[in-house]
């Protein structure tokens, strides 16, 4: 990520070509192109070794028209306040396009928890929520995990909320264990949303799924289940990249008969680094980390982070590629774009393609309410549907209209919002 890139000016530019584009008028301009609220705060931690070390902590609610905002909590040294007013705004679009009733929000912290012990990380995740606890709850904005961040941390959030509040409130959080009131399916759910919307977009290209390749980008709870899923329709994964922390570069992984999930699995971290020596052991090639965009393969899955695509690096995408999977947020930048469009790569958008997360989220919340869980097919039975359907919602519009598919979601998302704030009387 180039220090100079601002993912608040993407997520900007890409509303107002849309707005431009649906007749969008003034006051619901002004209200969707930036958040509704944010909170910058300071989080003191007691270190392990006694020295207290200050945090910065952000939380961006975009809009809560549809309903309660929703989104996760970013981990990340190089975590800012564009990023998460830039990530809420895609939240807002995400939920709206797969039609559930929740607005957008994005939470961070500036910091490495790899360098963390786990009892540093507990006690910030309590002074997270501390700083926050009257801002945030089930019936007004909802976190979740994101980039480098899970259900441990989820639980200390949640028991952090609920000493302060004074009772049991399952639907403040969710991403938390099953068990503790998460729902079965959470952990794979970002990554299989990923694969059934894929799998329709290769149904309407014509190819089989059993006959195609790809290379993705990162190895971490995204681009894990990702692959499995895509494995199970008898697609071959032939280069991972991945962020290694002790290089701190990025290397990938290459196997021409393809990669195997259980055996990259077992020599990586728990924050997606592969242990490079022992994947030499398996004969995996080890090549610079750019080298995931530039294999012969039918699809490519950014699964990491945001402005990996960028105009200096996207002429090198192979030829062979028909479909780019944006499994992560903000993966592609504006200008990227472009050459995506030109080349008539089937794009499949970011807030499209990694919505699966807050649909079992939101399915997270709905079995919090009842008190009642539902197994594991069941969640993963009713995400495909839904899935599937945004999908094929957005592809129809975009053949229809004869616009990027990345157009068709954001005139769907938008008009969905811009439809509430409206009808509450906003504007
Ligand atoms: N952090 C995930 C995302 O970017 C999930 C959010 C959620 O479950 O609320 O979509």
């Amino acid at each position: 990520m180039s220090s100079s890139y601002n993912p608040y000016q993407t997520a900007q530019r890409q509303f107002d070509q849309v707005a431009d584009m649906i007749g969008l008028e003034e006051p619901l301009r002004e209200m969707l192109r930036q958040p509704m609220r944010e909170y910058h705060f300071t989080i003191p931690v007691k270190m392990d070794d006694g020295s207290v070390k200050v945090f910065k902590g952000f939380r961006v609610q975009h809009n809560d028209a549809r309903g309660p905002a929703k989104g996760g909590i970013r981990f990340h040294p190089e975590e800012t306040a564009d990023t998460v007013r830039a990530l809420s705004m895609w939240m807002t679009w995400k939920c709206s396009v797969v039609d559930i009733p929740l607005g957008g929000a994005k939470g961070g912290v500036v910091c490495d928890p790899r360098n963390l012990t786990e009892r540093e990380q507990e006690r910030l995740c309590r002074g997270w929520v501390r700083q926050i606890a009257r801002n945030i709850g089930p019936y007004t904005d909802v976190p979740a995990p994101d980039v480098m961040t899970n259900a441990q941390h989820m639980l200390w959030m949640l028991d952090e909320f609920e000493q302060i509040h004074g009772g049991r409130y399952p639907g403040f959080i969710t991403g938390k264990p099953v068990g503790m009131g998460g729902s079965l399916g959470r952990t794979e759910a970002t990554g299989f949303g990923v694969i059934f919307v894929l799998r329709e977009a290769l149904a309407e290209l014509g190819i089989k799924p059993e006959n195609t390749t790809a290379s993705v980008q990162g190895f971490g709870n995204v681009a894990r289940y990702a692959i499995k899923k895509y494995q199970e329709l008898g697609g071959k994964v032939v280069a991972v990249s991945c962020w290694d922390s002790k290089d701190k570069v990025a290397y990938t992984y290459r196997k021409k008969d393809g990669v195997g999930f259980d055996e990259l699995t077992a020599i990586t971290d728990a924050y997606g680094s592969i242990d490079q020596a022992k994947a030499k052991d398996l004969r995996y090639e080890v090549l610079p980390g750019s080298a995931w965009l530039e294999q012969d393969v039918d699809i490519l899955i950014p699964a990491a982070l945001e402005n990996q695509i960028t105009k200096e690096n996207a002429g090198k995408i192979s030829s062979q590629v028909k479909v780019l999977a944006e499994a992560a947020n903000g993966p592609t930048a504006t200008e990227a774009d472009e050459i995506i469009k030109e080349r008539g790569i089937f794009l499949i958008p970011d807030f499209l393609a990694n919505a699966g997360g807050v649909t079992c989220s939101y399915f997270e919340q709905v079995q919090c309410n009842m008190n009642y869980y539902w197994g594991k097919e069941e969640v993963l039975e009713k995400l495909d549907t839904k899935m599937t359907s945004a999908y094929a919602a957005v592809s129809e519009l975009a053949r229809k209209q004869k616009v990027y598919m990345r157009d068709a979601a954001y005139m769907i998302a938008i008009n969905r919002v811009a439809q509430a704030v409206k009808s509450r009387g906003w504007v």
